[in-house]
């Protein structure tokens, strides 16, 4: 390739990059973007959310890696503002369901295949959910992946095509992990309840009740490094906490079944996308979670 190519090359890849940054609301770097509106509670219902500030619909394109002067160094996050928990504040202090006891604890490596789970899961009617769902969404992504997201459930798009994260805020959430110099395909993907709630509704507790023992099984037969859990619903149905997301947030948490995995909790892509303002901190988590995966803390 010739040098004023190459050079074209180079800015293509930078100004592609910056767009990531942008989208992840780090356009304005070192302020808040004006137009961010108050943090609002995540009980707020997907349903009720505003456009996204950003425009954060556009189809997510595959990136090259991005120029290395664009891209910020991985020391760019001081030790000190990496939170391992101390024993006391392990997330399963607090029970989601009110017990004192840990949960009982998966065996640490698991027989089974992801395709030996969704067999089991069949045509699963063992909450009311069946009865709404267009398609069950098990979950996609690499089976030996070192990194899993969570999110809470499936929303409109995903029960119509019967995959993870493919909507808006799924379109977010594949632009969070490229921005970390993954794709999509190198990650595993999956929600704590398999069927839609009806109108995105979060799902109640007996349908989370029904279906964590899925994902719990997909945790065990992945065995990743680190789970990042979107959001309230995740995080406590994975934390058996009853601590917010808020407070949880950006803290690395053991990941009570298994040992040696971690948990970092963060917003949800679709909080996000209704609080362009938070995705400052989002980017703070996710930045912890490439140092964690490149063995950096
Ligand atoms: N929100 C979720 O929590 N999961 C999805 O799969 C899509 C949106």
């Amino acid at each position: 390739m010739d040098p004023q190519e190459e050079l074209r090359e180079l800015i293509a890849q930078a100004k592609e990059h910056l767009c990531y940054y942008s989208e992840l609301g780090l356009t304005h770097v070192g302020e808040i973007s004006p137009s961010a509106a108050p943090a609002a509670k995540f009980e707020d219902r997907i349903a009720k959310q505003a456009p996204p500030a950003v425009s954060a619909l556009v189809e997510p394109k595959r990136q090259e890696p991005p120029a290395p002067a664009i891209i910020p160094p991985p020391q760019f996050i001081p030790e000190s503002t990496i939170t391992m928990p101390t024993k006391q504040e392990n997330a399963s202090v607090v029970s989601l369901f009110g017990e004192t006891a840990p949960p009982p604890a998966e065996t640490q490596y698991s027989n089974e295949t992801l395709e030996d789970i969704r067999r089991d899961l069949g045509d699963c009617q063992r909450c009311k959910l069946f009865s709404t769902r267009t398609n069950l969404v098990f979950g996609e992504g690499a089976p030996r992946a070192e990194l899993m997201f969570v999110g809470e459930g499936p929303g409109a798009d995903e029960d119509a095509t019967g995959r993870p994260f493919v909507g808006r805020a799924g379109q977010l959430l594949t632009k969070m992990i490229e921005a970390i110099d993954l794709k999509r395909e190198d990650v595993y993907i999956a929600n704590v309840v398999k069927s839609r709630p009806p109108g995105n509704r979060a799902p109640e507790s007996d349908e989370v009740r029904a279906c964590i023992p899925f994902l719990f099984r997909q945790i065990a037969a992945i065995h990743p490094k680190l789970i990042v859990a979107l959001g309230n619903p995740a995080m406590q149905a994975l934390l058996d906490t009853k601590i917010g997301i808020t407070k949880m947030r950006g803290n690395f948490q053991d990941y009570p079944r298994i040992s040696g995995i971690k948990v970092l909790p963060t917003f949800h892509p679709a909080y996000l996308l209704r609080s362009p303002d938070k995705k400052r901190e989002a980017w703070e988590d996710l930045k912890k979670v490439r140092a964690f995966l490149r063995g950096e803390l």
